[in-house]
């Protein structure tokens, strides 16, 4: 097999079940990030550490960390928007730590109730947490609505690129860019992008792109184009966030790693065990819409994937 050009993470367990009423049972979320991890993913964002009261479909967070840290060669990312989070996610044994920062005031208020200056406050928290409890856990800053925020609106690009800096300084290893509501367009991914790897060298995180307007897969692309290497997708593009209206679906994983297979930017993933992980996934949420265009209208025919090149279903 060839070595994977980019890394896809994977943030369906959170980003996407976080987002819809349905609560996928424990089984049914370890079966699915099996299938996930068997198609090659080797980062998967498996849950979220916040109150049961405000995520049921979270409650079983630390349950889905000590059995995804099992499987060989995943990296296992939880999503912490405070110490408290950040101790009972180290705590589960995972492998790297995101918080979501947010770029706008008004969505950091809804979200995670704090101003921008004390969300980056308690980041330093826990990065001083992570050196006492975890030396070796990494620990990424998302600087969520950086491209427009539905509350807010517009977003100044200082104001991202700032944020993402005082993030490093406070103790994350990187800090990425999420376009948290779907405003993003490919100019704009490419000049932020650019002006975050040009403060932060490679500490500049990943992309972390929504389908909303259609225009996921052309802002990755745009991403990669200025030297991005990681990129957030998930699978069937389930996802949202509860706290920023009109949010919707995340890149989906399946039409992402075929747009860079057949551009022949090897990602590690099977393409097809990739689409096969959708049935897991729909018997947790039965009824629950799920998307994608590549699974809908199949692969070309003869597709070949250099990340797999002699394997053909
Ligand atoms: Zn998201």
């Amino acid at each position: 097999m060839k070595t994977p050009d980019v890394l896809i993470s994977e943030v369906g367990p959170r980003d996407g079940l976080q987002s819809v009423a349905a609560t996928m049972p424990t089984a049914d979320k370890l079966r699915w990030i099996d299938a996930l991890h068997a198609a090659g993913l080797r980062e998967i964002e498996v849950a979220s550490f916040v109150p049961a009261r405000l995520l049921p479909q979270m409650a079983d967070a630390a349950e889905v960390v000590r059995h995804a840290v099992t499987l060989p060669g995943l990296t296992v990312m939880a999503l912490v928007p405070n110490v408290r989070g950040a101790e009972a996610a180290l705590a589960a044994g995972v492998h790297k730590l995101t918080v979501p920062v947010s770029a706008s005031a008004a969505h950091s208020l809804a979200n995670v109730r704090k101003t921008r200056e004390q969300m980056v406050d308690e980041l330093r928290a826990m990065a001083d947490l992570r050196r006492e409890l975890g030396p070796g856990v990494g620990l990424e800053a998302g600087i969520s609505t950086a491209f427009g925020c539905t509350l807010q609106g517009l977003v100044p690009e200082d104001e991202v690129i700032r944020l993402a800096v005082q993030c490093v300084e406070a103790g994350a290893d990187e800090a990425g860019l999420s376009d948290t509501v779907g405003y993003a367009n490919p100019a704009q991914v490419r000049r932020l992008f650019t002006r975050l790897r040009a403060e932060l060298g490679d500490r500049a995180g990943a992309a972390h792109m929504h389908n909303t307007r259609g225009l996921g897969l052309a802002n990755c692309l745009a991403a990669y184009e200025v030297g991005v290497l990681t990129f957030d997708a998930s699978l069937g593009g389930l996802g949202g966030c509860p706290y920023a209206p009109g949010a919707s679906g995340n890149v989906v994983t399946e039409d992402l790693v075929f747009m860079f297979e057949a551009m022949g930017v090897a990602t590690g993933i099977d393409i097809r065990k990739l689409i096969a992980a959708r049935a897991p996934l729909q018997a947790g949420l039965p009824g629950e819409a799920v998307y994608g265009m590549t699974p809908e209208a199949g692969l070309p025919k003869g597709f070949v994937q250099p990340s797999h090149p002699n394997v053909h279903a």
